[in-house]
């Protein structure tokens, strides 16, 4: 007879009668944790205190503990003191609901356990994360034959790009002499609006935070197109070399897609790397009426975006598309004497190792993959555009309220803030709205972030989350008027 779990356990082994019944037991608390969400408080307002209380102290133990009890206590643990992002009323950051099928999706993937950062360690998973880049592509009309990877989110898919157009258009091999052998300072150029991810690149990768144009602004948040030419002309006059310019489609504070076509237009004419950052909004690209808004996305050389934003998928899953294929692996490939990977001759798979940052690799795609599965094409679509629907539903339930000010809706995000009549000096405005706000966010009914725009603080609404009805947006004005009463 062979050897088994049933007859030698080790110490991190379960028997499989034991193991059906603690998988079981919490299928079964999932189920209800999903049934019962929209009734749940969906935070606790716990200080770092209470939490750390309630984990307890202690030392690793000396002896190991059951695993049935392990998962009991993770479960009761994380169900008192989590934030729950996938309640119906989340509308914080940009932060996807999470699904179902994503919970079962990582349960599947642990089981398997692939190493995808090479085909041989995982072939089937290998295929369905090239499947999946290929179905991204094709949703924001980006080639399917482009290259790309998923990443762990928006920053990685971003710093993935960046290092691309690094390799691409710095004017010596700077692989091999890196950033000394330059004549000049490499230049990267964006809006004042852009994502901070731009300076941990610049500052991670060597170039230093002074490698960045911030280019400002116009009054709808648009990157400013005549500066950003100016600032590239000027700069190239200094000796500065420009390699870089970076759209954002759907900005993270107000939702503001770039002039995406002007950008792409002016990059070939400097023969510059044009990077767009779609982290939030590129999935909105897809939709019929937003054609013109996104026009140029896909004139890009690379674009981020995240499907653990607006594909809804649990957290972590970012990817990056980069038109040429080759560019990835000239960007990141090293093929050392102990990788024996490439048995395949005309009909190779990816090495995923070989496209990005990351050596082994989990299978964050197959979450994505069944997630995109499951809704299809049309209820992708369908979702997408209720969630930019409830923007527009807030923004004109606040517009008609009496008591609160509507400042902008852009893609699915919100701004506002509360304003009571008797209340008309910024200052006080904003203490007040900053208060609201931290009050909401531990009251644990809704849960919503801020903005801060021409110095207003701004209460923000984001919404990535398919479980969220009319009747949840028509709340949220109640919950925070009730809790402005209880503040006074
Ligand atoms: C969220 C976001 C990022 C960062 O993405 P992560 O998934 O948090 O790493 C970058 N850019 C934009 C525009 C974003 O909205």
């Amino acid at each position: 007879m062979h050897r088994n779990s049933e007859h030698a356990p080790s110490p991190l082994g379960i028997k499989s009668k034991a193991f059906r019944q603690i998988g079981h037991w919490l299928v079964d608390q999932i189920a209800d944790h999903f049934e019962q969400l929209p009734e749940k408080r969906l935070n606790h307002g716990d200080t770092p205190g209470k939490v750390r209380e309630a984990l307890g102290g202690g030392a690793l133990p000396e002896q190991g503990e059951d695993a049935g009890e392990i998962i009991r206590r993770a479960y009761t643990l994380l169900m008192n003191h989590s934030l729950l992002d996938g309640h119906p009323r989340f509308w914080g950051y940009i932060i996807g609901s999470g699904t179902q099928i994503g919970a079962l999706a990582d349960l599947l993937a642990a089981t398997v356990n692939p190493n995808v950062g090479s085909w041989i360690l995982a072939p089937m998973a290998s295929e369905i994360e090239a499947q999946t880049v290929r179905w991204i592509a094709g949703w924001i009309g980006y080639p399917a034959d482009c290259g790309g990877i998923l990443v762990s989110g928006g920053a990685m898919a971003n710093y993935v790009g960046f290092l691309a157009a690094r390799r691409v258009k710095a004017p010596w091999n700077i692989r091999e002499q890196g950033l000394r052998a330059g004549t000049g300072q490499l230049k990267v150029y964006c809006s004042t609006e852009t994502h901070t991810w731009i300076q941990k690149a610049t500052d991670a990768f060597g170039f230093g935070t002074d490698a960045i144009a911030w280019i400002p602004v116009d009054q709808n948040l648009k990157m400013d197109v005549d500066s950003l030419d100016a600032q590239i002309k000027s700069d190239k006059a200094s000796g500065d070399i420009p390699f870089m310019v970076i759209g954002t489609a759907g900005t993270v504070s107000t939702g503001v897609v770039d002039d995406l076509d002007e950008l792409s237009r002016l990059c070939k004419r400097h023969d510059l790397w044009f990077h767009v950052d779609g982290a939030y909004g590129a999935p909105a690209a897809h939709l019929e009426e937003n054609a013109e808004l996104f026009k140029g996305l896909t004139e890009a050389d690379s674009v981020a975006l995240d499907p653990h934003k607006w594909f809804y998928s649990p957290q972590e899953a970012g990817c990056v598309l980069v038109r040429e294929r080759s560019h990835l692996l000239d960007t990141f490939s090293y093929r050392p004497p102990y990788y024996h990977f490439d048995d395949y001759g005309d009909d190779p798979g990816i090495n995923y190792y070989e496209y990005g940052l990351q050596n082994s690799r989990g299978f964050r795609a197959l979450k994505v993959w069944m997630g995109l599965l499951q809704a299809g094409r049309a209820g992708l679509e369908e979702m997408i555009r209720h969630d930019i629907e409830m923007a527009q539903l807030l923004y004109q339930i606040v517009d008609e309220a009496g008591d609160f000010e509507a400042f902008q809706t852009s893609l699915s995000i919100t701004t506002f803030r509360y304003k009571p009549m008797h209340i008309d000096d910024d200052e006080e405005l904003n203490a007040l709205n900053e208060k609201l706000l931290v009050a909401v966010q531990n009251g644990g009914k809704a849960f919503i972030s801020n903005a801060v725009s021409d110095g207003k603080f701004l209460l923000r609404a984001c919404f990535v989350n398919f479980r969220t009805r009319r009747d949840d947006i028509v709340m949220l004005p109640e919950i925070l008027r009730e809790t402005a009463r209880y503040l006074a």
